[in-house]
């Protein structure tokens, strides 16, 4: 029932800079994630659209934050990882540095979601970013998604290690975009995030 909120989500733009991001008004959630974590098929089973952002093994998309609007007033941002091998040193910084930027002055950022591969989280780029939303006023929300690659007892022990490293004020999830797992839980923060 709640994924009739994003029914009318679409695709608005791409924006490489600041300067190209839609007017700081309104509600805006962001999801970050490495390359390959789940990230677009997170957003994808969140919003119950099929397409809606790209799912692809291929690293070194081109660096944006991409833009959806939910309705007028709401956005999600879909933030690519950073963390592919093949971009050299100055786009990574370029990347690292549009990022900081996005988190620092984004006013109508109403919320933050990491998505990390349940396998593999808690690497560097994932901790650097927790750490950033620690010092942040921002509320924050943690997905491990691919649950379905995991036996419910190691799904549990990878919960326990990774909230270990989380303060309260960030929740977590355990998820599945293919089982769908953890849907209904993500949806309802979204929706309070965006006083939906
Ligand atoms: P992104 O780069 O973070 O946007 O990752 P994608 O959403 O494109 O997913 C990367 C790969 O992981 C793709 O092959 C997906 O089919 C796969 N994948 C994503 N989510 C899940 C999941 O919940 N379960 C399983 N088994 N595979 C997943």
């Amino acid at each position: 029932m709640y994924e009739k909120k994003f029914q009318n989500i679409e695709f608005q733009k791409s924006a490489p800079k600041i300067k190209y991001l839609p007017v700081d008004q309104g509600y805006e959630v962001a999801f970050f994630g490495r390359s390959n974590a789940g990230k677009s098929s997170a957003i994808n089973a969140i919003t119950n659209k099929k397409n809606l952002a790209k799912t692809s093994k291929t690293p070194g998309r081109t660096a944006a934050l991409n833009i959806f609007d939910i309705d007028s007033e709401r956005r999600l941002v879909d933030v690519p990882g950073f963390g592919y091998a093949r971009v050299s040193e100055s786009t990574r910084k370029d990347w690292v540095d549009l990022i900081n930027e996005y988190l620092k002055t984004r006013e109508c950022l109403r919320g933050a979601v990491l998505v990390m591969d349940i396998r593999h989280p808690l690497k560097p780029q994932d901790c650097h970013f927790l750490e950033w939303l620690q010092q942040s006023s921002l509320p924050g929300h943690v997905i491990l998604t691919k649950a379905d690659k995991l036996s419910l007892s190691e799904q549990r022990r990878m919960l326990q290690k990774v909230m270990q490293h989380l303060p309260e004020s960030i929740s977590i999830t355990v998820f599945s975009a293919k089982d769908k797992l953890g849907v209904t839980e993500v949806q309802k923060i979204l929706l309070d995030w965006y006083c939906l």
